[in-house]
């Protein structure tokens, strides 16, 4: 019989790792506390699919200085981890891309991704930092003003611009749709998903591991002995439960440390994000972003999502538990500074959200301490970019194969 394989959390990360999972043959059981796949950091997302570019995103928002010495102590032991990084984002989005293709998934995807230079500043750092970039083997291209504004007509004429970065393999797109798509894929390969249902505890059991679970109705709903309004998926008992799985893949983001039986030292990043309907004009056809345009010197990113259009930023790193105060003023300025009178301000929505961060930034991606344990949790903005190929990474190894690219640097043993 196949091995079997608990997956906790159903974000972009637990539902990509389920999919290659039940791809390579192996009995998936999806646990996820919410009654749906992506409603927490997955839910938030920019809506940006982009590839991995060192230093692009602390340019214009830079972390406490207790984290970028975390960063940069990291940096110096952590060896290769930026090129196996740069690898990892590269396979990644050429799996994204394959799986909308051979899948037939629909997530409004958008090409285009590119970062605003807007003074002669940040135009010649970012020409310094070109040659590191391609020696990573990055597609990173540096284009002048002129050519930016031909891709993103909508772009406001009188704000200043210096030159743009196109990050290739970027895009946009919906990322939520993503993952609700996938997880129908991964259903009708066998995975099976339990919404309402909380992992309390992790222990060993033989040579597989004990998963105690427990039903956790929705906040707003008398308990139930059964799940509510999550569709074909498993019913569950009332009281905590207790099954034993082969393996079991942790994707759930900030928590993960509860159950890791190890200390995975994880920050909170939070971020506010303000998605608007476009305003559809005949006589302005080029209204809004027509990609992703990400503005590092104001921390803010601007993409289109089918006929929305969101824009998230006013970062914030914690620890764990603290709380972030949003500015949606900053976010409502930007994105009148980059594409004024874009969007209609009736059904407007703003949320405030939170992701895990690795104290160095790097994903934590392989074998955790304890025995038949895995860890897939993304670092910062790049958890979509990076979902599909972590995921079939990571599937690979828990299958006993050899994975497609050597991703030892970014195991949790960087850690101990
Ligand atoms: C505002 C914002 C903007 C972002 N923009 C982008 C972007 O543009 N591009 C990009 O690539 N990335 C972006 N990211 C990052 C990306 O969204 C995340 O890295 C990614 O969604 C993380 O996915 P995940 O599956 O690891 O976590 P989540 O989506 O948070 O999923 C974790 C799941 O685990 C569940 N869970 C937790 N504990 C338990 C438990 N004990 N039992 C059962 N279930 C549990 C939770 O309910 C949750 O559903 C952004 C993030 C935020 C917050």
């Amino acid at each position: 019989m196949s091995r079997s394989v608990a997956v906790v959390g159903a974000g972009l990360a637990g539902v990509a790792t389920a999919y290659e999972l039940a791809a390579l043959g192996l009995r998936v059981q999806v646990f996820e506390r919410g009654g749906s796949v992506a409603e927490q950091a997955s839910f938030a997302s920019s809506a940006l699919l982009s590839p991995f570019v060192p230093g692009l995103a602390e340019a214009g928002a830079p972390a406490p200085l207790g984290l970028r010495l975390r960063r940069w102590r990291a940096g110096r032991t952590g060896g290769d981890a930026p090129a196996t990084l740069a690898a990892l984002s590269h396979l990644s989005l050429a799996r994204t891309a394959a799986l909308r293709r051979e899948l037939g998934l629909d997530d409004e995807a958008a090409e285009g991704l590119l970062v605003a230079l807007a003074d002669a500043k940040r135009a010649a750092a970012a020409e310094a930092a070109l040659p590191g970039w391609q020696a990573l083997g990055l597609q990173v291209e540096l284009i002048e003003a002129g050519e930016a504004r031909r891709r993103e007509p909508g772009l406001n004429p009188d704000a200043p611009l210096s030159a743009a970065l196109a990050l290739g393999q970027g895009g946009a797109g919906n990322a939520r749709l993503f993952a609700q798509q996938l997880r129908l894929q991964a259903q009708r390969l066998g995975a099976e998903f339990r919404f309402h249902t909380t992992v309390r505890a992790i222990a060993a059991e033989g040579a597989g591991l004990a998963l105690q679970h427990e039903y956790t109705p929705p906040a707003e709903a008398p308990t139930r002995g059964v799940e509510r309004d999550a569709g074909d998926t498993l019913p569950q008992p009332a009281g905590p439960q207790q099954e034993r799985f082969d393996a079991v893949v942790l994707c759930n983001g900030l928590e993960a440390a509860a159950l890791a039986g190890q200390r995975l030292r994880l920050a909170a990043r939070h971020e506010a994000a303000v998605t608007a309907p476009l305003r559809l004009l005949e006589a302005h056809p080029d209204l809004g972003p027509k990609g992703g345009w990400v503005d590092p010197s104001r921390g803010l990113t601007v993409a289109r999502s089918g006929q929305r259009v969101r824009v998230t930023g006013g970062l914030a790193v914690t620890d764990a538990r603290a709380k972030a105060t949003p500015d949606f003023e900053a976010l409502h300025r930007g994105l009148q500074h980059w594409f004024p009178g874009s969007v209609l301000h009736q059904q407007v929505q703003q949320g405030l959200s939170r992701r895990a961060v690795p104290a160095d930034g790097l994903p934590l991606l392989g074998a955790a301490a304890r025995p038949g344990l895995w860890l897939n949790l993304s670092p910062g903005g790049q958890g979509w970019g990076l979902a599909c190929g972590s995921a079939q990474l990571l599937a690979q190894q828990v299958a006993g194969q050899a994975p497609a690219l050597d991703i030892t640097a970014l195991g949790p043993q960087r850690l101990a």
